[in-house]
């Protein structure tokens, strides 16, 4: 076994060599060291003298990583395969720290060693050369790019699995043959098809439903480059066969990996159908309950108490006679000051049970009365303060004006019933005393032709009653014939011509043939020929014209009365209407003319009136020809 240093030469050579050299004797398993040069001590901080003479494995201090039995394995391992084979043998990348003098710590560090072996003239091997390169910079280095590598994947992987799992729809589209490259699962499920349905396939081949509307949008971004966003299209897919309404917000976005060249699109879809039927259901709602209050004609409001501020509809205001929204003071300007008090009292009434209600007057600028009804619910802001009030006011003066001509009816009527009543009934006194006394008096026949006439005047009345009955019913029957009108009217006022005090001039085509119920027409000209009468009792002459109208019979009644006034005109054909309400002056039920527009709607025909204050009123009617 060589103890000495090997002649070998090159000694100056060795030393001062720039890579670190042990020289070790193959001996196994001392290993000893025989020489080491300077670049060998500097690189492991070892003295030269310290090492000389012992084996490789005890001249190093502890190796404080617990690499140390994998290290002396491994340089055990490249020293028999350097022997055995005759060929050097290097060990990389391993790590074995070095102390640092005098602190006894350690410095991490990586080497790459060959064991070269060196062989006598016989070809035996003789020494190892043992030569460590410092690469921890190096090791150090491909570490960190490693690590980068290895983030990198993992962000990628991270990637894909957000992509994978997105709430989103995405689908990358490849630009140059629109094939599907990538696409999640919520996109799948969006578009109703299986991955195999469209992954590595033609998108418009997957989804040719689409293909319509978006090929060309598809085609605009590939071409221009420029993104196109969606808000809310309506798009129609066909999942499991049937074909679905989808609401969609999406994107396509260029996604250009080489030079600015745009080689895919991303599609990005967020399905925001609920987000569109929830709020078009309360879109819709709020219309039908909008369109509802318009066809009520519905003001409403919204009264904050404690500013004492509104907020009204445009019909509020309408109603109240302003064309914008007024203050609270100026709205409670317009109400009749005799309601205030009722105003007021509802108010308070309605701080404590929650519910607003009265009916007041408003009175316009113009002197016009208006009546309305207020309605409306407290809202309580958790203590018994109401912080809110929600209603409605609604323009009542129709309703009231009905209220009142029916009011005004009932006294009518039973004034009209009166008259005739107390008439007979004194007729019949003095009808019993007279036949108790002078059975035979010449005087007999005329209170009975009095009591007769007031019978058949409260018949009338009682008949016009029925009729109106019979029509609110839906009872009133026609009983068609064919007969000339002319004949009609000829023979229905017989009376008005025995009266003497009008003359009834008949003109116009008095051949003229009808096809109606001649006893309700009947009816309507002896109420039209008696109006006349009643309402034009200073002239002298009523005209009763026939004529033909395309394939309808005019009939017209025309008096040279007083007129009627045309604010009235529009209600004359309404059931109680009568134009002088107070009915002093003339007598009347205010039923004669709504029966009459009955009849002839009945018939089909329609009826009018022409009327000019102080010049006389033309009542007309139309009824339909006779077809023979
Ligand atoms: P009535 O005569 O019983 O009051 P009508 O229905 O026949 O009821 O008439 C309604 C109202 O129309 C009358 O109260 C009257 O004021 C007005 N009127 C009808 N005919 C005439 C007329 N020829 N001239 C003026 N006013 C008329």
């Amino acid at each position: 076994m060589p103890t000495s240093t090997p002649e070998i030469g090159y000694q100056d050579i060795f030393k001062s060599s720039p890579a670190a050299i042990l020289i070790i004797d193959i001996d196994a398993p001392h290993y000893t060291i025989l020489d080491a040069n300077d670049a060998y001590c500097h690189a492991t901080n070892t003295q030269r003298c310290d090492m000389i003479g012992t084996s490789v494995f005890g001249s190093f201090p502890a190796n404080p990583t617990d690499e140390v039995s994998r290290n002396i394995e491994m340089t055990h391992y490249s020293f028999q395969q350097a022997i055995q084979t005759k060929q050097s043998h290097t060990m990389a990348n391993y790590r074995y720290d070095i102390p640092i003098r005098g602190t006894g710590e350690f410095e991490e560090r990586y080497w790459t060693t060959t064991n070269t072996p060196i062989l006598d003239a016989s070809g035996e091997v003789r020494y190892f050369i043992h030569s460590p390169a410092n690469v921890t910079e190096l090791y150090k280095l491909n570490q960190k790019e490693q690590a980068g590598i290895d983030a990198l994947k993992n962000q990628r992987q991270q990637l894909y699995s957000s992509f994978m799992q997105a709430p989103l729809g995405i689908c990358i589209i490849s630009s140059g043959d629109l094939v599907v490259q990538m696409v999640n699962d919520s996109y799948l499920e969006l578009v109703g098809k299986d991955r195999s349905e469209l992954e590595h396939k033609g998108i418009w081949e997957a989804v040719p439903e689409a293909a319509d509307a978006y090929a060309p949008i598809l085609n605009q971004v590939i071409n221009t480059g420029e993104p196109f966003f969606a808000k809310e299209h309506e798009v129609v897919f066909i999942r499991n066969g049937t074909p679905e309404s989808l609401f969609l917000d999406f994107v396509y976005e260029p996604i250009s990996h080489v030079a600015g060249e745009n080689n895919a699109v991303m599609v990005i879809v967020i399905d925001v159908t609920d987000k569109v039927l929830a709020r078009r259901r309360i879109e819709e709602a709020e219309e039908r309950a909008r369109l509802a209050i318009e066809a009520a004609e519905i003001g409403t409001f919204d009264f904050d108490p404690a500013n004492d501020t509104v907020v009204t509809s445009e019909r509020f205001n309408a109603i109240f006679g302003f064309d914008g929204t007024r203050t609270r003071e100026e709205f409670r300007q317009r109400i009749h000051k005799e309601d205030l008090a009722a105003r007021q009292a509802a108010h308070e009434r309605a701080a404590e049970t929650g519910k607003l209600f009265y009916e007041a007057r408003l009175i316009w600028p113009d002197g016009s009365l208006h009546w309305i009804r207020i309605q409306a619910d407290v809202y309580y802001n958790g203590g018994d303060k109401p912080y809110r009030m929600l209603g409605t006011v609604l323009d009542i003066t129709e309703f009231k004006r009905l209220q009142q001509q029916k009011d005004d009816f009932i006294s009518v009527a039973s004034h009209e019933l009166k008259t005739p009543m107390t008439s007979v009934k004194a007729s019949m006194q003095l009808l019993e005393r007279l036949i108790k006394t002078q059975p035979s008096s010449d005087k007999i026949p005329a209170f009975l032709e009095k009591a007769n006439t007031s019978l058949t005047k409260m018949q009338h009345l009682v008949d016009a009653l029925l009729n109106v009955s019979k029509i609110a019913a839906g009872q009133l029957a026609l009983h068609k014939s064919d007969f000339v009108a002319a004949d009609m009217a000829n023979e229905c006022c017989d009376h008005v011509r025995l009266m003497g005090t009008h003359e009834l001039i008949l003109t116009g085509d008095t051949r003229l043939q009808v096809y109606a119920d001649k006893e309700r027409i009947d009816q309507v000209v002896v109420n039209l020929v008696n109006n006349a009468v009643k309402y034009a009792p200073d002239s002298n002459k009523i005209f009763l014209h026939i004529a033909q109208t395309g394939k309808m019979a005019k009939i017209s009644v025309q008096d040279f009365g007083r007129g009627i006034p045309p604010e009235k005109l529009p209600h004359l054909f309404e059931r109680y209407y009568r134009v002088d309400a107070s009915g002093v002056q003339f007598s009347g039920l205010g039923l004669g003319l709504y029966i009459s527009a009955e009849i002839i709607e009945r018939h089909g025909g329609q009826i009018g009136v022409n009327s000019v204050v102080g010049e006389g009123s033309t009542f007309w009617f139309t009824l339909p020809l006779s077809s023979s």
